[in-house]
């Protein structure tokens, strides 16, 4: 018989569903025609949360009492308050590592493109002017000889670092500490690994810490033939200072997986001609996408079953 109750707010992978249905009593929210009325009916009794994006803080848990466990889908958490579920006793998990591979080769995918034009140079070809008006442009920028400036090399940060080698580029980082057995110069401050490269990686969580921390300050530093690419949280960088440094020359282009306020993307941004805009697409494989989902739900059985987590938030552990 299936004793514990878990809160289902969002659409999950099949494989999610169907392993947590015959597991638990999954209640799910997005099928309710009233989800605010349907929470306060079967809060109490929920002991555990599978969630798909949406904001976890005190005024959520008031309503889940006896949650003992979030089980959150992605490496970043920067949407779950996790000081107020310390508060409540409520462990938070994530899911780290299954994604890693695939999130670096996205952000190589999309460095390349931003700095190349392969998103407008196909363009080109489909809209038939490679016919009509001969070839593309060549590009003003090449990857070659640039000095890629990481921030936040952690694990998916480090294995972007090991694929730019691979193409010949020289590796900074920044971050509050310095990495433990890397070679690869660091920098005290974002302004100063800015100064130091042509290339910004920024592959940080988000979260108040980290907002904005890419400004108009760390885009001047970067300087006239500077690249951004996003591939952490789109409120890492400062969107309107990024679109001014585009718009002024301050820096030559940006390539954006993330996004301040996703779905929605600035106009001005989708309008500028040496930007690559990817829509939030990272670890979007089916085959990674299943393994955070696996994550999930092992995360869930393991919990209920033994009282641990397998992949609990640096902060739980
Ligand atoms: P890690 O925790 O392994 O790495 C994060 C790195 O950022 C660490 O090196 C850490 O170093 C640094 N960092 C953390 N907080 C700060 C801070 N306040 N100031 C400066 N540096 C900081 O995480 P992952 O590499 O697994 O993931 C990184 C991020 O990538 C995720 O949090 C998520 O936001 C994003 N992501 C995006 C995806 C996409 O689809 N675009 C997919 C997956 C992840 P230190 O502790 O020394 O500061």
């Amino acid at each position: 018989m299936k004793t514990v109750d878990i809160l289902m707010p969002r659409p999950m992978l099949p494989i999610v569903q169907e392993q947590l249905d015959a597991a638990f009593n999954v209640h799910k929210l997005f099928e309710a025609d009233d989800p605010d009325g349907r929470l306060a009916e079967i809060g109490p009794k929920i002991r555990g949360v599978a969630l798909a994006g949406g904001q976890v803080n005190a005024q959520l848990l008031s309503k889940i009492p006896n949650a003992e466990i979030i089980a959150s889908f992605g490496v970043g958490y920067d949407q779950i308050n996790t000081v107020d579920c310390l508060a409540s006793n409520v462990m938070v998990t994530h899911t780290p590592d299954v994604l890693t591979d695939e999130v670096a080769d996205t952000a190589m995918g999309l460095l390349l493109m931003t700095v190349r034009e392969f998103g407008q140079a196909e363009r080109w070809l489909r809209d038939g002017k490679w016919v009509k008006d001969g070839p593309y442009p060549l590009t003003g920028a090449t990857l070659q000889g640039r000095t890629l400036g990481v921030f936040g090399l952690g694990r998916i940060g480090k294995e972007i670092a090991r694929r730019a080698e691979a193409f010949g580029l020289k590796i900074h980082y920044h971050g509050r500490h310095q990495q433990k057995g890397v070679d690869y110069p660091y920098h005290a401050t974002l302004k100063e690994l800015a100064a130091a490269c042509d290339t910004l990686m920024v592959v940080a969580p988000g979260g108040p810490e980290t907002e904005h921390a890419v400004n108009a300050e760390v885009l001047e530093a970067l300087g006239p033939e500077g690249i951004v690419i996003n591939i952490g949280r789109g409120t890492v960088v400062d969107e309107t200072a990024l679109i001014a440094a585009l718009e002024n020359g301050t820096i030559y282009g940006a390539g954006l997986d993330v996004f301040e306020d996703e779905p929605n993307v600035p106009e001005k941004l989708m309008q500028l001609p040496r930007v690559t805009l990817l829509p939030h697409v990272g670890s979007a494989s089916q085959a990674t996408r299943n393994a955070m989902g696996q994550l999930v739900v092992d995360n869930l059985k393991s919990w209920f079953a033994t009282g641990k987590a397998v992949t609990a938030v640096p902060e739980m552990r």
